[in-house]
């Protein structure tokens, strides 16, 4: 994705569109749809990324992981969004903790429920936008894939 550092992403639906363009294009590569974008305060976009267990072969590079990667180093992520189209899993919710990520904007928690709830008892401001594209985003891709999502979530069939 290319990177305008000057654009502001206002609204939380505003900043999922780029999180879902990630997943969408994970898709387009064969590989699991779920995508993530990391956002300042100001909502200015940092760094964006999908799962990337096919591409790669690499179990932990998930969405969340890839977006924090991308966005590279900051002294502070208190301000920051991690926006993701999908409920975190407790590897990526553990990372928002490590790095006092301050708040997380979730596309859906139907098809999966991560660690959003934990996030929340621990003082992250958690917005669940239930939005109907990332539900069905994942719902054909489990219909499609069932072997390699169950892989994804570390569930044996
Ligand atoms: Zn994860």
């Amino acid at each position: 994705m290319s990177l305008d550092e000057n654009r502001v992403y206002a609204t939380d639906a505003e900043k999922l569109t780029v999180a879902a363009e990630e997943a969408r294009r994970g898709a387009s590569e064969g590989g699991i749809p779920i995508g993530a974008a990391l956002f300042d305060g100001e909502g200015r976009l940092l760094g964006s990324g999908h799962n990337r267990r096919v591409q790669d072969g690499d179990p932990s590079m998930h969405a969340e992981t890839a977006a924090f990667r991308n966005a590279g180093r900051r002294p502070t992520y208190r301000d920051t969004i991690m926006v993701t189209t999908l409920s975190p899993c407790w590897y990526c919710s553990g990372l928002v903790r490590q790095f006092n990520i301050g708040q997380v904007v979730i596309g859906e928690a139907r098809t999966f429920h991560g660690g959003h709830d934990w996030l929340a008892e621990h003082g992250v401001a958690v917005t669940v936008l239930d939005d109907a594209e990332c539900v069905s985003m994942m719902t054909e891709f489990i219909a499609a894939e069932p072997r390699l999502w169950f892989e994804d979530i570390g569930e044996s069939q």
